[in-house]
């Protein structure tokens, strides 16, 4: 890939936990092609091997699946464990939660990302939204919607020149098309009776 597309080409990788800290001869040697990140390259919640090893190579190691929340990301961001972060809010419990971990990263000068992919414009909103902060200076994997789905629940999001407009209502930012909600609806249930 780097030979093919170059040296301007911004390229990162995602091991989602495949990899032990016997590895970090092997996952050094990434670092000749100046990788943005490698993602989650150890066990989920081992913030100890994933510090050894980002001592050992100089591919910022960045955290997805082993940060739950502000805590586990500052205390991850203070023993070097990783140097990029994945903020899915999903992940963490929710937008504030989210903000917090942008909040802590951003502070210590920690850039991060968002991530998502199935989300129907419903999710797709709120996590442009939060990926417009000022912390979030790499490119996130928030995509179109038609590349997951023929029919959104919301009016379509279109990717122009690469980039994704952030929805300028209050709330969510975006409202369902009644019409095509009740098409999907598969099951209905009243959590609250007046
Ligand atoms: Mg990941």
């Amino acid at each position: 890939m780097r030979e093919r597309f170059g040296e301007a080409l911004p390229l990162q990788v995602d091991a989602n936990t495949a990899y032990t800290l016997a590895d970090a001869e092997h996952l050094r040697r990434l670092d000749e092609f100046g990788l943005l990140l490698i993602e989650e390259p150890l066990e989920e919640d081992n913030l100890y091997a994933h510090a050894r090893l980002q001592q050992r190579i100089s591919t910022p190691v960045c955290l997805d699946e082993s940060l739950h929340n502000a805590r586990d990301t500052a205390s991850a961001i203070a023993m070097d464990a990783c140097r990029v972060v994945n903020v899915k809010p999903a992940r963490v419990g929710g937008y504030l939660e989210a903000r917090r971990v942008h909040d802590v990263a951003h502070a210590h000068g920690v850039p991060v990302w968002c991530g998502g992919m199935l989300e129907t414009g419903i999710g797709r909103a709120p996590n442009l939204a939060l990926a417009a902060l000022p912390g979030f200076t790499l490119p996130g994997d928030t995509s179109a919607s038609s590349r997951y789905f023929a029919e959104d629940i919301t009016e379509p999001f279109v990717l122009e020149d690469g980039h994704l407009t952030v929805p300028p209502g209050p709330g969510i930012g975006i409202a369902p098309l009644p019409d095509a909600l009740r098409r999907f609806t598969r099951e209905r249930r009243d959590l609250f009776r007046r």
